[in-house]
């Protein structure tokens, strides 16, 4: 379990966090939503420990995020980052094999022979005819599967994503979540995930937090989250919201001419 307890943030005396709390449960699959600015990736940079906040708690487990070392913390936690994977020219094999790190020694070495995870892995998404190519020669659908393959070899009980689905297309964005999903159910997985989409959060998530300036308005499931009037006061547009149905979720569908932004 995670406990955030008024966590704040400032750059250069502005205020990117503002008396932040809330709490994320073993299992959950939690959307961070709000609109651009909002301080979405700067509270997972803190969750994960990549940045370290001006005052409040993190506590996992009842511990706090400091007190862990570095590589407790990535055998525990995963991230994969808009942008995440290595600019040089590695093969999708390697990459997927760096997410290893937690697990060797100083020379790079793993007790025992790991090589089955990282084949096990290439395998589920579907990477096997890719694992010798490069990079560079992938699609933006592929190298988002492979940036998954990195942090999957990790291990972690924990996956923090920063907007995973951002640039990709409907159908690799349904196929990204799916893959996430089944993860998350075969190993018990905690899923901390930023997202833009409040259709597809809608769908995915369990659990939500909205977030405005810095603030956490409000935490709850898709229900509480996708309301008309909160949508308007937080995005300055107001939807419809209707039933999804199949999945008996709300989903929103915008207007044109419907902006209140000046
Ligand atoms: P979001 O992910 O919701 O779009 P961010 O967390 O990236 O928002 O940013 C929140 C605010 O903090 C923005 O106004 C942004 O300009 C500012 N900010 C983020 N990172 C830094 C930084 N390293 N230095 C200064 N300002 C920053
Ligand atoms: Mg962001």
């Amino acid at each position: 379990m995670l406990q955030v307890n008024d966590l704040c943030k400032s750059y250069h005396d502005t205020k990117v966090l503002d008396d932040i709390r809330f709490s994320i449960d073993d299992g959950d699959f939690f959307g961070i939503l709000g609109p651009n600015g909002s301080g979405k990736s700067t509270l997972l940079k803190l969750i994960s420990g990549v940045e370290k906040a001006d005052s409040g708690q993190l506590l996992l487990d009842g511990t706090p995020v400091e007190n862990y070392s570095r590589k407790q913390l990535s055998r525990t936690m995963a991230v994969l980052q808009q942008e995440s994977l290595p600019p040089v020219d590695f093969t999708v094999q390697e990459v997927v094999e760096m997410g290893r790190f937690p697990y060797q020694n100083w020379l790079g070495e793993e007790k025992g022979n790991q090589g089955h995870i990282v084949d096990s892995i290439l395998h589920k998404l579907n990477l096997d005819p890719l694992r010798d190519r490069s990079l560079q020669q992938l699609s933006g659908g592929e190298r988002q599967r492979v940036a998954l393959g990195k942090v999957m070899a990790q291990q972690p009980q924990w996956l923090l994503l920063d907007e995973p689905t951002t640039y990709l297309d409907i159908g690799y964005q349904i196929q990204m979540m799916d893959l996430i999903k089944a993860w998350q159910k075969e190993e018990k997985l905690t899923v901390v995930a930023v997202l833009h989409d409040l259709n597809l959060a809608s769908i995915y998530c369990n659990r939500m937090l909205l977030m405005q300036g810095g603030n956490g308005i409000r935490v709850g499931a898709p229900k509480d989250i996708l309301q008309s009037e909160l949508i308007q006061q937080v995005y300055g547009t107001e939807p419809i919201i209707v039933e999804h149905p199949v999945h008996r979720l709300p989903q929103i569908m915008l207007q044109q001419g419907g902006s209140f932004i000046e």
